[in-house]
């Protein structure tokens, strides 16, 4: 989209041990000045790993951000990591409603928007997954189910400096299969009207990812699409070499 610059996004899952910060140092080996220029690149480690990659990340223009937060700022919540923490790493943003917390985890629209004003509240950037399941497609529901995504996790007020929405259909993640490049132009134009009619000055501008089995090979044909403005990547952001090379492809 004219005016926005891309961002590819790695989402680790629960992926890493203390011996992949040698494949974060690739990364940052690789960001060279012309790829800097053109793609913003940000790598969401598991919690275990946020301290030390936000400090090894230090300068290198890869953001960092985490997988999950809860809502709350502290609290009696037992194995939950809030927002401000995760700020406090030097983490500068956090996917919230990825498919998998929302299928594992049971989050609602309402869980997830709670969590993106936890975000917002600790000023991370609030990278919000939508995405519809392989029945809802086959239903004719996807745009439907997006909208109401959208409607219900997606904070009032939100700015396009704070937010990044993900579209991940969940039968493509993870699955090697991928939405034809029409049918991703179709949601990301819906996603783009539905954010610019709620958010006058600020949708226009919000980033809109594609997710679900991006690899370097098919990079290219889904970054091309009218208002992707880059991707979330799952298993292909493991590697520095696959996850620079879907950089380069934009
Ligand atoms: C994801 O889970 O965010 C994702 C896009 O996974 P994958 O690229 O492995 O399909």
């Amino acid at each position: 989209t004219p005016g926005i610059r891309p961002l590819i996004a790695g989402n680790w899952k629960m992926n890493g041990l203390k011996a992949s910060v040698r494949e974060l140092g690739q990364m940052i080996d690789g960001y060279d000045p012309e790829l800097r220029g053109r793609v913003e690149l940000m790598v969401c480690p598991p919690a275990t790993l946020l301290s030390t990659f936000a400090v090894v990340a230090l300068g290198s223009r890869i953001a960092i951000g985490a997988q999950d937060c809860h809502a709350r700022p502290s609290g009696a919540h037992t194995g939950d990591i809030s927002a401000e923490m995760i700020a406090d790493t030097g983490a500068t943003a956090v996917i919230v409603g990825h498919s998998e917390r929302r299928q594992d985890h049971g989050e609602t629209d309402e869980a997830v928007r709670a969590k993106a004003e936890a975000a917002r509240r600790a000023g991370l950037v609030a990278v919000i997954c939508v995405g519809e399941t392989e029945a809802e497609r086959r239903a004719d529901k996807t745009l439907d189910r997006i909208g109401d995504q959208l409607d219900g996790s997606v904070p009032d007020g939100s700015l396009a400096a704070g937010l990044v929405i993900a579209y991940e259909p969940v039968w493509a993640i993870g699955t090697g299969l991928t939405p034809t490049p029409a049918d991703v132009a179709e949601v990301h134009a819906f996603i783009r009207e539905r954010l610019s009619t709620r958010f006058p000055g600020e949708g226009c501008r919000m980033r809109i990812l594609y997710g679900g089995s991006v690899k370097p090979a098919n990079a290219a044909d889904l970054l091309a699409v009218r208002h992707v403005d880059g991707a979330l990547v799952g298993g292909a952001s493991l590697k520095a070499a696959d996850f620079l090379a879907i950089a380069e492809a934009l």
